[in-house]
């Protein structure tokens, strides 16, 4: 193994830090094969050719209960956050064509300003059509054999890959990653495979949605809603408990009383019970307030499940390959990725208690593939990772919600800094500024490390992503407060932060409020 180290650094090709097992010696068909071609799976796959590796990507997706389907490049890019973001923007889009207005922009009545559905979808899909070709292309340059079937293992280093027209194809590789992402959950009820639809479905879907009852309140839940409503579609929101379980919770509440403010109509302690369609298409939607027990219905053309998503750990035949990490979730349990099994890692939203993002998939799998294959020893660091609800006001975080900073350090131990704030966006036309709001947790003891921060406001994904890497850096409230400010931004807002909770001062701006 020694000659073979020296014979591979002569050669200038890097040698593993992982264990010998994973050294690249030509054995198999390939050194690395990653099932799943989405963010993760795809990023791994490119470092890993980037280090000399040869690397199959299988990648295959199969057709929601509604029928639909697409193309490579996994989640995100086909049915998760860019048609997202793209609804979320055309949504934004028709509400300043209203306040274009106020700007002297002369636009038609507001009666005539309305959305053609057909023609939003055909522009959301042709964009990630583009996306999935470039994507394909990009493999090719690279040499990346992708294979568009179905993966499963038949031993620890054998995959069989399952074609649509149902012929197999067997690989062999040195190493496997698991990077098979999860699909929408659809909880167990009447009518609810039959006849609702999911995240999977509402980015092409054929008609306009209409009014729609929207079940679940996690990120998609709200998310859609959010665009539906503001696209000029009724929504109404099932909360089973809170909404964004596990986000702090008064920032969960602004950005639910801005959506109410704009007419999403919200059903607290509800689940649902059936779904039925009537006569006419359209579908009867029953449920249950699990407090009063009292029941609830009414009619939507539209019943959009957002009930959180499971992994595709099922059809993959673990046992087969010795793999016997999964949680009572079916997710893969692997702290750096690397399963019980030493050749075999998961990455990406398949990992038990990991955010499910697309970043963190795509660093993950950067970070894997260099360890494995360029003797990297840097491990993926799961902490203080940033992330938005693009709900139409948006909520950007990094670090700890007050509740868990609270639980970890004690409220004692805690100095919470918070502001409302009027955009100058916001002065012309007049706009609700109820919920733009702020706030940083900080330890108390000097200098204050800043233990979180939290932005409702317009584009607050932008304003979050450049100060996550401050508290990556380990900002302290004093050098947020000695940061000068960029005028007039609503980031800047975040250097002006000086009321603290404690203080029971007014954290409102003196200029406004209305
Ligand atoms: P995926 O991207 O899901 O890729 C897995 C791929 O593997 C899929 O193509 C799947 O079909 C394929 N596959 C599964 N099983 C097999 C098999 N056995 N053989 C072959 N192929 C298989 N994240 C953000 O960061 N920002 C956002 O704004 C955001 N918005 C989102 C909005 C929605 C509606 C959704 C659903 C998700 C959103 N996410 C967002 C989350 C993000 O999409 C995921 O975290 C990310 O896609 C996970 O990447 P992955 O590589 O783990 O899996
Ligand atoms: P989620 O955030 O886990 O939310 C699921 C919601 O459904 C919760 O409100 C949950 O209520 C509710 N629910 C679950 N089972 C239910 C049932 N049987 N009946 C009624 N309600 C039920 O899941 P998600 O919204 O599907 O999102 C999945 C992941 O995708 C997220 O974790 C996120 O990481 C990623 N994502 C990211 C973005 C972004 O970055 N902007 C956007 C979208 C998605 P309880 O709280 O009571 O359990």
């Amino acid at each position: 193994m020694v000659h073979l180290r020296f014979v591979l650094f002569l050669l200038g090709t890097s040698v593993t830090n992982l264990a010998e097992d994973t050294l690249v010696d030509g054995t198999y068909d390939y050194d690395l094969a990653v099932i799943g071609g989405g963010s993760g799976g795809l990023a791994c796959a490119k470092e890993a050719v980037n280090q000399g590796a040869r690397v199959a990507v299988l990648d295959y997706v199969t057709p929601s209960p509604q029928g639909t389907k697409w193309g490579l490049g996994g989640t995100c890019v086909n049915v998760g956050c860019i048609p997202k973001k793209l609804m979320h923007q055309a949504a934004l889009l028709g509400e300043a064509i209203h306040e274009a207005v106020a700007y002297g922009w002369e636009v038609p009545s507001a009666d005539q300003i309305k959305i053609n559905w057909s023609a939003l979808t055909e522009s959301v899909q042709n964009h990630i059509k583009s996306v999935n070709w470039v994507t394909r292309v990009d493999l090719r340059e690279k040499k990346i054999e992708y294979i568009n079937g179905l993966g499963s293992f038949k031993d620890p280093h054998t995959l069989i890959a399952t074609m649509k027209n149902g012929s197999k194809k067997e690989l062999t590789a040195k190493n496997v990653v698991i990077a098979v992402g999860g699909r929408p959950h659809y909880p167990d009820i009447p009518g609810a495979k039959e006849y609702c639809i999911s995240s999977d479905d509402i980015f092409s879907l054929s008609h306009p949605p209409g009014k729609t009852l929207v079940v679940g309140a996690g990120y998609i839940g709200l998310e859609c809603a959010g665009f539906l409503n503001s696209l000029g579609y009724s929504a109404t929101v099932l909360v089973r408990s809170v909404p964004l379980r596990g986000f702090d919770q008064q920032m969960a509440t602004m950005i639910t009383n801005e959506m109410e403010e704009k007419g999403v109509k919200f059903f607290n302690r509800c689940i649902p019970v059936s779904v039925e369609k009537l006569e006419s298409g359209q579908l009867k939607a029953r449920w249950l307030n699990t407090e009063t027990k009292e029941q609830g219905e009414d009619v939507f053309d539209t019943v959009l499940l957002a009930t959180g998503r499971y992994a595709l750990t099922e059809q993959l035949n673990l046992a087969a390959a010795g793999v016997s990490v999964l949680s009572d979730s079916g997710k893969v349990v692997a702290s750096t990725e690397q399963t019980n099994v030493p050749h075999i890692f998961a990455v990406g939203d398949v990992l038990e208690g990991r955010p499910e993002l697309t970043p963190v998939a795509i660093h993950a799998g950067r970070l894997l593939a260099r360890r494995m294959f360029a003797g990297g020893s840097q491990q993926m660091d799961y902490e203080n990772v940033a992330t938005t609800v693009f709900t139409p006001l948006e909520y950007g975080c990094v670090g700890l919600s007050e509740e868990t900073a609270t639980e970890r350090y004690g409220a004692d131990n805690l100095e919470v800094y918070h502001a409302f704030y009027k955009p100058t966006e916001f002065f012309i036309p007049q706009r609700n500024i109820r919920n733009c709001y702020l706030k940083a947790v900080a330890l108390r003891e000097a200098p204050q490390r800043v233990l979180g921060l939290h932005f409702v406001g317009p584009v607050a994904g932008e304003v979050i992503q450049g100060f996550a890497a401050a508290v990556k850096c380990g900002l302290t409230m004093e050098q947020l407060s000695n940061t000068v400010g960029i005028h007039p931004t609503v980031a800047e807002e975040f250097t002006r932060l000086n009321i603290t909770k404690r203080s029971g001062k007014d954290p409102n701006p003196a200029s406004c409020c209305s």
